[in-house]
């Protein structure tokens, strides 16, 4: 028996949610929403996807001849779980609707911790969500942070991590927010996203601080972290190597860029052009006595795609073993390791 999946939202996250859960044998989407039609809705159709849309709204698509087959609290009775991909501040909204449905839901990073009291990472804490009603997946940012700080912590420890994050201006296919010829830095000090890992990793000392710049292309951390004993970059390395999801690119290569990464990912010829993984230059890393720094980029668009479905098998309790879900998840994916 599959467990039913729900996406409210198809927009960059809920549309890869999709595709991601759909590749999975043991999990299926029963319906996705949207709340106007446009080439999206047309689209989930022809992906064969069912689309619900909330009753006041099912008129807009009749007059735009796209099928509709329910009310979005339809598809909130008849799914296990919903994946919530819908903006910021939005799921908040919808969580007395799941609630009363008796429907599980996942959050996205966009929400606050408060909003599910559990925050999902496949690595750190996939035990965390067992069997519970709600759950967030970290933040694209966060999901980059823990999947290089928690392989580090449990090997070395840390004493302390400062984290600067260089952050792109909008997704590609969004033409409405900026800047486009500015650097813009966050002056709320230090940044929100050290809270964030700290949803994950609450004994973690990390401050963070944060510049938007005009690019769609990737986020990219340049991280300095002190940890509690001496290592080489090789020890770093090999641990990095074993953890799931890090991908190590080279300048050596001619990867001197999140451009030359992003191409990288096309000529992977996955899905959307997604990079699944956290790419990390092997060639940036330096270590002196005991502090680390490197440099990561993060493929916003898709690196919690394959947390979502892990924090479906959790809360659903389809597989205890957080590597074994990671592994099914990555094969369905076509992600390495
Ligand atoms: P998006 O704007 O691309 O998609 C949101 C979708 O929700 C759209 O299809 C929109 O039409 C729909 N929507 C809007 N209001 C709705 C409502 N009331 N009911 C149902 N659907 C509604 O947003 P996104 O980038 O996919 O972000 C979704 C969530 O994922 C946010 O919490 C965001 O912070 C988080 N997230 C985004 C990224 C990213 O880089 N895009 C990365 C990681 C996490």
């Amino acid at each position: 028996m599959t467990v039913k999946v729900g996406i409210n939202g198809y927009g960059t996250i809920g549309k890869r949610a999709a595709t991601a859960i759909s590749a999975q044998d043991d999990m299926e989407v029963i319906g996705v929403t949207k709340t106007r039609p446009s080439f999206e809705a047309s689209l989930a159709l022809e992906r064969g996807f069912l689309l619900y849309t909330d009753p006041e709204k099912m008129g807009a698509f009749k007059e735009a001849g796209i099928e509709v087959a329910g009310s979005i609290d339809e598809l909130l009775d008849a799914a296990d779980i919903i994946i919530d991909c819908t903006p910021g501040g939005v799921g908040e909204k919808y969580r007395p609707r799941y609630e009363k449905a008796g429907v599980k839901a996942i959050f996205q990073g966009g929400e606050d911790h408060g909003v599910a009291g559990i925050s999902f990472n496949s690595t750190a804490n996939y035990d965390e969500s067992w069997g519970a009603q709600f759950s967030r997946v970290v933040s694209c940012n966060t999901t980059g942070l823990l999947r290089t700080l928690y392989p580090l912590d449990k090997e070395f420890g840390i004493k302390e991590v400062f984290a600067v994050l260089i952050r792109r201006a909008a997704d590609p296919g969004d033409s409405k927010k900026g800047p486009i010829n500015a650097i813009e830095p966050s002056l709320k000090l230090p940044t929100h996203h050290g809270p964030d890992v700290q949803s994950v990793m609450p004994w973690l000392d990390i401050q963070t601080m944060a510049v938007k710049v005009p690019t769609t292309v990737m986020h990219l951390h340049a991280n300095k972290i002190e940890l509690n004993e001496k290592v080489s970059v090789e020890d770093v390395l090999a641990i990095w190597d074993k953890a799931p999801r890090i991908r190590f690119v080279r300048g050596a290569d001619d990867i001197k860029s999140t451009a030359q990464v992003m191409e990288l990912a096309r000529d992977l010829g996955r899905s959307r052009s997604d990079l699944f993984e956290i790419a990390v230059w092997e060639d940036g890393v330096k270590t002196v006595d005991n502090s680390l720094f490197y440099y990561q980029a993060i493929h916003q668009e898709s690196d919690v795609v394959p947390e979502i479905v892990d924090c479906v098998r959790s809360m659903c309790k389809m597989e205890k073993d957080a590597m074994r879900s990671i592994s099914k998840t990555n094969a369905a994916m076509g992600i390495p390791k």
